[in-house]
């Protein structure tokens, strides 16, 4: 196994950091490969829970290297806390690395974003409001600062004076804000840089040659494949690419490093934030998910918006990633209903769709097709192994399967790492 991709397949939110930690044990790099620090993993591992929004999880485990891609944007300060927080509970955050090609979160991306959403009115995207987007939006035009401007002060006074030239008069003249001080961002970046210096790398070198050396490397997604910015539900999507394929530009590696790409896929689905959600429920069904399953952000708190599963998304999201196989997380969420639906297609204007709508009105209009599946009521978190779970439930991960058409390899029935069951 040299490199496998882990990729959620639905809104996000799938249980992609308990994946990673299920993995964990068999690998010697972790690669976080976009987003910033919107991402929320949620990690139980060695007694703690932990709350991750960008350090990647394999953190946790004293054998493995953790590195941040050069395709993620970072707020160094951020950073530095969420580093601080894992050292505080005795966590080594020494052998995280930091890719110097990274783009890096400025004071006046928060600014905007918050002034920007605010603009938006009822058309506001509810992002996150981390300077996530705008950071990118920057690194496309190319005023970014990267990591390693950190460490030439005179580079780095040098772009953060043309940039911020042009930043403050949007702020001052359009949002009438008040403009910000270069020397206090140059004082507080170059106190981070210092701090931060042994971290950074040439990360892509590195992966390169721990996979020559024969050492297996995992990559992390953030966010999941219909919040991608180029195949997602565009515009409530993310502003980079979770897609399996990304991870390579992300890191720097060659598409044929990579042979596992595993899909993780909860069992219902939720949402956070505006846009469509064909399987979305708003009765008492979606809330007792919403309940059981704990869904509120990480990053947020805010409360996601649940319902059925959808056959449909997961399909598109096996076509996008090239998934070789699925976890199937939050199973034990579903006991307790007395049937469970599974949306196999969509209906809209007359027609039945069983692929991924590629014009978003169509999208926006679909209706689910459902299919009825038996319920059961035993709770799963007990289960000690896949032939322990009511006969429902196992029909129903069958159902799944066939309906996606890609093998689901384990199923997870709670958050901690002994609660997943390989799949005969
Ligand atoms: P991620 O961003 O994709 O890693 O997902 P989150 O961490 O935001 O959400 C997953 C949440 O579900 C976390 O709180 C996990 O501990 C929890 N979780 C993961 N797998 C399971 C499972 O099979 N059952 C239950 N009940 N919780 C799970």
């Amino acid at each position: 196994m040299p490199a496998a991709i882990v990729v959620g397949t639905q809104w996000g939110d799938e249980g992609k950091g308990k994946v990673t930690d299920y993995l964990a044990d068999q690998m010697h790099f972790v690669v976080r490969y976009q987003g910033g620090n919107n991402a929320g993993h949620t990690v139980v591992a060695e007694g703690h829970l932990l709350k991750l929004h960008l350090v990647p999880s394999g953190i946790l485990y004293p054998h493995l290297t953790s590195v941040i891609a050069d395709g993620v944007v970072i707020d160094p300060g951020v950073l530095l806390e969420e580093m601080d927080t894992l050292a505080g509970l005795g966590i080594d955050v020494s052998r995280l690395l930091v890719s110097g090609n990274a783009h890096m979160i400025m004071p006046y991306h928060l600014e905007l974003e918050k002034v920007t959403e605010r603009h938006l009115g009822k058309h506001a995207l509810g992002t996150t409001k981390r300077g996530i987007g705008p950071a990118y939006a920057d690194k496309a035009a190319r005023i970014g600062l990267r990591i390693q401007d950190l460490f030439d002060e005179k580079i780095f006074r040098e772009k953060l004076d043309v940039v911020l030239k042009e930043k403050n008069l949007v702020l001052t003249k359009i949002y009438n804000r008040l403009p910000l001080e270069s020397e206090c961002i140059v004082e507080d970046y170059m106190g981070h840089a210092q701090r931060l210096r042994p971290y950074v790398a040439d990360t892509s070198k590195l992966i390169h040659e721990g996979l020559r050396a024969g050492q297996n490397v995992l990559f992390e997604g953030a966010q999941g494949t219909l919040l991608d910015l180029d195949h997602g539900t565009y515009p409530f999507v993310t502003s980079s690419n979770p897609v399996a394929g990304f991870a390579l530009a992300s890191a720097g590696i060659g598409p044929k490093e990579v042979d596992r790409v595993i899909g993780v896929t909860k069992a219902y689905v939720t949402r956070v934030g505006a846009g469509p959600f064909p399987t979305e429920d708003t009765g008492p069904d979606g809330e007792r998910l919403g309940e059981v399953g704990r869904e509120f952000g990480v990053t947020t708190g805010r409360k996601r918006r649940c319902g059925w599963f959808d056959a449909v998304v997961v399909r598109y999201a096996a076509r996008l990633n090239g998934l070789t196989e699925i976890f199937l997380t939050k199973l034990d969420v579903l006991s307790g209903f007395p049937a469970i639906k599974a949306c196999t297609a969509y209906l809209a204007d007359g027609e039945t769709y069983e692929d991924f709508p590629p014009h978003q009105s169509l999208f926006h209009r679909a209706e689910p097709a459902y299919e009825e599946l038996e319920g059961w009521d035993e709770p799963l978190g007990e289960a000690g192994s896949f032939g322990d779970l009511p006969p429902a439930a196992r029909k129903y991960v069958d159902r799944l399967q066939d309906l996606v058409g890609v093998r689901i390899g384990v199923v997870s029935v709670g958050p901690a790492r002994e609660q997943s069951l390989p799949v005969p």
